[in-house]
C-alpha cells in the first residue's frame, strides 16, 4: 500500500470509460501525481487499470458485467482507491465537464444551482455533458461531504471578441446559445500556464497551440489568452480529427439528411464517428498506423491532415496579426517528428524554420535559433490543470 497522504481525485467521464488520476496534497504549490488510469469497456467489457506516475503497471483487471455505468464504476474505483490509498482521505475531486456554456469562464464549486445550469447544456454537448453530469451525481451520492470542482473545456476560450464568437444565423437560433464556444480549453490552459517558463521568449506574444491527438484543434493566444479556436459550437469544426472530418460545408449535413435520406443518428455517427482519418484511409484512425502504411489512401489522410493545420495555421495567423510561436501538444504534437515537421516546413511562409535533429530528438525548442518564429514541443496535462483548480476552489493551495 502506498503512504496514507490525502488527495484529490481527477474524474474524466465519457460514454464508456472513465478515466481517473489521484494527486497527493499539494506542498509548496506542487501537485505530486500518485496514480492515474482508467475503467474502460462500461456496459460491455468492463475492465479496469492504473498506473503509478513513472509509468509502472499499479493494476490491471478484467471488471464484472456488473459495472454498467458511472455509479458502479465509481464503486470499482472506490474499493482500489482504499485498497491503495487506505489512510488517505479524498479532499475534493474536479471533474472535466466538456460544456460550461457562455456563462462559465472558469471552473465551479458544484452546488445544486450550478448543476441545474449545467444540464441546461446538454443538448449543446449531448455526447458528453451527460456522462460528465452523471459522474459529479454518482459521487455526491457516495460522498455527499466531498467538495466536487467542475472544469470546462469552453472557458478558457470565453474571453473571445464578439465577432470571434458570431455564427451569423437568425436572432433567435442564436439565442438558444448558438455560438463559438471552442474546446481543449484545459489543455491549452494548461500549456498558458506553463509557457513563461518552458518558452519564456513567446510567452507574451501571439502563439498558435496545436493540440494534435485524436481530438485536433488550434487555439490563437495573444499574450497567454485564447483569442480564437478552430473549435465552435462543437468539438466537430475545424481540423480533420481521428473520427471527425472537421469544418464541413454545412450544405453536405443538408444533403445527407434531403438527399440520401439518413437520419438523425446516423448523421451524427457518420461526423462523430466514421469520418476523419479513419473515412479518406479506410483503415485507421491512428496516426501511427498512417505513417507506417504505404497505402495511397493512408497517405492522402496524413497529407490533407497536415494541409488542414497548416491552413488553420494560416487563418489564426491572420486572427492574430501576425505570429511569434507555434507548440505542439497531445499526442500526436508530442510524439510525432514527421508531422511536426511536415507542418512546420508548409508553414516556412510565416517565418518558421525547423531544427531537424531537435525536431527529431523531440527537444523543447524545434525551431533554428535564427527563425522569426519559433516552434516548441510542450506536453500537455490537462489532470494536473484540473488539480491545481480543484485545490484552488477548495483553499487546500
Ligand atoms: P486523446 O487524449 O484525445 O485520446 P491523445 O492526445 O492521447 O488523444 O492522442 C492520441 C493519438 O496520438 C493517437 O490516436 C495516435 O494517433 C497519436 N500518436 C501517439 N503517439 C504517436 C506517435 N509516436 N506518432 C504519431 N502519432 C502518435
Amino acid at each position: 500500500m502506498a503512504p496514507a497522504s490525502d488527495y484529490v481525485l481527477v474524474l474524466n467521464a465519457g460514454s464508456s470509460s472513465l478515466k481517473f488520476s489521484v494527486y497527493a496534497r499539494p506542498a509548496a504549490q506542487a501537485w505530486r501525481l500518485e496514480a492515474r488510469g482508467q475503467i474502460e469497456g462500461i456496459g460491455t467489457v468492463p475492465r479496469f487499470s492504473a498506473r503509478g506516475a513513472d509509468g509502472a503497471t499499479l493494476a490491471r483487471e478484467d471488471l464484472g458485467r456488473a459495472v454498467r455505468d458511472a455509479g458502479t464504476a465509481l464503486d470499482s474505483l472506490a474499493n482500489w482507491l482504499r485498497e491503495r490509498f487506505g489512510g488517505g482521505r479524498v479532499l475534493g475531486v474536479g471533474h472535466r465537464v466538456v460544456h460550461g456554456g457562455a456563462s462559465h469562464a472558469g471552473p465551479a464549486l458544484v452546488t445544486p444551482e450550478v448543476m441545474a445550469d449545467l444540464r441546461k447544456l446538454v443538448p449543446l454537448a449531448p455526447l458528453h455533458q451527460p456522462h460528465n453530469l452523471a459522474a459529479i451525481e454518482a459521487v455526491a451520492a457516495r460522498l455527499p461531504d466531498v467538495a466536487q470542482v467542475a472544469c470546462f473545456d469552453t472557458s478558457f476560450h470565453r474571453g473571445h471578441s464578439a465577432v470571434a464568437e458570431l455564427i451569423a444565423l437568425p436572432k433567435e437560433i442564436r439565442d438558444t446559445g448558438v455560438q463559438r464556444y471552442g474546446f481543449h480549453g484545459l489543455s491549452y490552459e494548461y500549456v498558458a500556464s506553463v509557457l513563461p517558463e518552458a518558452a519564456p521568449e513567446i510567452a507574451a506574444g501571439r502563439v498558435i497551440v496545436a493540440h494534435l491527438g485524436s481530438g485536433a484543434s488550434l487555439c490563437a493566444m495573444s499574450n497567454r489568452r485564447s483569442v480564437d479556436s478552430t473549435f465552435g459550437f462543437t468539438a466537430l469544426d475545424g481540423l480533420c480529427m481521428g473520427t471527425r472530418p472537421g469544418a464541413v460545408d454545412p450544405g453536405v449535413v443538408l444533403y445527407l439528411f434531403q438527399n440520401l435520406g439518413l437520419s438523425a443518428q446516423e448523421v451524427e455517427a457518420i461526423l462523430y464517428r466514421k469520418s476523419g482519418l479513419l473515412a479518406i484511409s479506410g483503415t485507421s484512425n491512428d496516426m501511427r498506423d498512417l505513417l507506417q502504411s504505404a497505402e495511397p489512401a493512408a497517405r492522402l489522410a496524413v497529407d490533407y491532415f497536415v494541409y488542414r493545420v497548416t491552413k488553420e495555421i494560416g487563418a489564426l495567423t491572420a486572427a492574430l496579426g501576425g505570429l511569434d510561436g507555434l507548440v505542439f501538444t497531445a499526442g500526436i504534437g508530442e510524439n510525432s517528428a514527421e508531422v511536426r515537421r511536415r507542418i512546420s516546413e508548409a508553414s516556412a511562409w510565416c517565418g518558421i524554420e525547423l531544427d531537424d535533429a531537435a525536431n527529431s530528438g523531440n527537444a523543447a525548442r524545434i525551431s533554428r535559433a535564427g527563425s522569426r518564429v519559433s516552434a516548441w514541443v510542450i506536453p500537455t496535462n490537462e489532470e494536473l490543470m484540473i488539480a491545481r483548480h480543484t485545490g484552488r476552489l477548495l483553499g487546500l493551495t
